[in-house]
Formats: structure tokens, sequence, C-alpha cells
């Protein structure tokens, strides 16, 4: 936990919660130990969904479905949505759970590596959020890139590593400093592309918040 979790309890205890079926499918996930996204980050995807409002979203890391049901339910009614997961066993139950909640109409799951998926995508995306494996946000970085949108908002989750990302590589352990690495150079990349304005913000275990900067605007 990076942030205080007294302060984390209190300000998840304002959030007035979600659908029925969303409260359904997390306690599902939470029980069957299906990675989903947090409160905290549940929250934002709401507010930047409404001050976004996307036309276009496109997803990386599906898991059961949850958080690509909240943005189709918390997005624009008319919100087209693509996710991309590569875990087969999770496919079946997210399609499932996109007819329970009744958005199967609106979202289009591809399956398989989102390296492979990501070069047959159109773009453009208004908003992507993306939530796969953390050690591969680094490699998929080019094509995000090429498919988010001038002014588009592009969602990182899982940044800080629940903190470790501050501590030296020789303080992780072998198997996390390989992401460790790409971690940092991903968030050095977000920050430091010319393309893009980022925020690398504490939220959850840390989220980075981006924007594609529109040529035609004023130059900032
Ligand atoms: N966004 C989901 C949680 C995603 S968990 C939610 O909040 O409901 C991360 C998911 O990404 C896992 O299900 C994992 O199988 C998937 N994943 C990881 N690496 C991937 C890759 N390279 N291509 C496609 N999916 C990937
Ligand atoms: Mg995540």
């Amino acid at each position: 936990m990076i942030v205080d979790e007294r302060l984390v309890t209190y300000i998840n205890s304002l959030e007035t919660g979600n659908t029925a079926i969303l409260d359904r499918i997390e306690k599902e996930a939470t029980e069957t130990y299906v990675p989903i996204i947090r409160k905290e980050m549940q929250t934002f995807l709401k507010l930047l969904l409404a001050m976004k409002k996307p036309a276009r979203i496109l997803e990386v890391g599906t898991a059961v479905g949850f958080s690509a049901i909240l943005m189709a339910e918390y997005g624009p009614a008319d919100a087209r949505i693509t996710t991309i997961e590569n875990y087969e066993k999770r496919i079946p139950i997210a399609e499932e759970n996109f007819r329970r909640a009744g958005v199967s109409d609106r979202i289009t799951m591809i399956s398989g590596d989102a390296a492979e998926v990501l070069k047959t995508l159109q773009g453009p995306y208004d908003f992507i959020f993306m939530d796969a494996a953390k050690g591969q946000y680094i490699h998929f970085l080019p094509e995000i890139l090429r498919l988010l949108a001038a002014d588009g908002v592009l969602v990182s989750d899982n940044v800080l590593q629940d903190g470790d990302i501050i501590e030296s590589k020789f303080a992780v352990t072998r198997r996390n400093r390989t992401i460790h690495r790409r971690m940092r150079d991903y968030l050095y990349a977000l920050t430091h592309s010319g393309e893009l304005v980022t925020a690398v913000l504490p939220v959850g275990d840390g989220i980075t918040v981006s924007t594609k900067k529109n040529d035609t605007g004023s130059e900032g």
C-alpha cells in the first residue's frame, strides 16, 4: 500500500458504489483470485469517462471483464469498447459477464497476446486503459501511441509496484528486477515523450494518466 491505509479506507468510504451486477462480478472475482481494479481506480475511471466521454475505448487486459463493464456502464451510452485478453480460461467467463451485464453488443473481446493483437487494430481510440502484465507496457507503447487519438487519454494501472519502483534494482528480488527496470523505462518514456503530457499519480498502487498532444492546437 503506497498511500496510508486509513486514508484509503476513509476515501473509499465516500464512494457511493457501483451497479448491482458490477458488485456481484467484483465479489466473484475476489473469491476466485482474479485481479480487478481497486476502488480508487474505479472511481477515478468513472471521473475520467465523465470528463472525456470517449466514443471508442481500448482496454489491454480484460480478466473477467469487470473494468470493461464498468467503462460500458459509466462511459457514454453509445461508447464501443475493444478489450484484449490472452488467458484462455478467463475469456468465456468475461463473455458470460458481458452478457449478464447486458453490454455484449458494445464490447468486443479479442483473445490473444496484446503484443500481436495491437498491431492488427485500427485507431484512433479516444481512451485507452492499460491493465495487463506490467513488464509488457513498455513493449506495447509504440502501438498504443499509434492507436491513441489526438487529445486521447491513456491510463495505465499498477505502475508503482506497490512502492518498489523507488527501491534500487539491487533491493528488489531477481524475479521482479526485470519488471522494475521495464516499468521505470515505461514511466520515463511516458513522461519524456514529445507526443504526450503525463502525470504519475499515487492512486491505488500507482497510475499514470497521459494525453496525446494535438498538433493542430496551440503549442503546449
Ligand atoms: N482490467 C481488469 C483486470 C486485468 S488483470 C479488471 O479490472 O477487471 C490483467 C489481465 O491482463 C490478466 O487477465 C492477464 O491474463 C492479462 N494479460 C497479461 N498480459 C497480457 C498480454 N500480453 N496480452 C493480453 N492479455 C494479457
Ligand atoms: Mg491492474
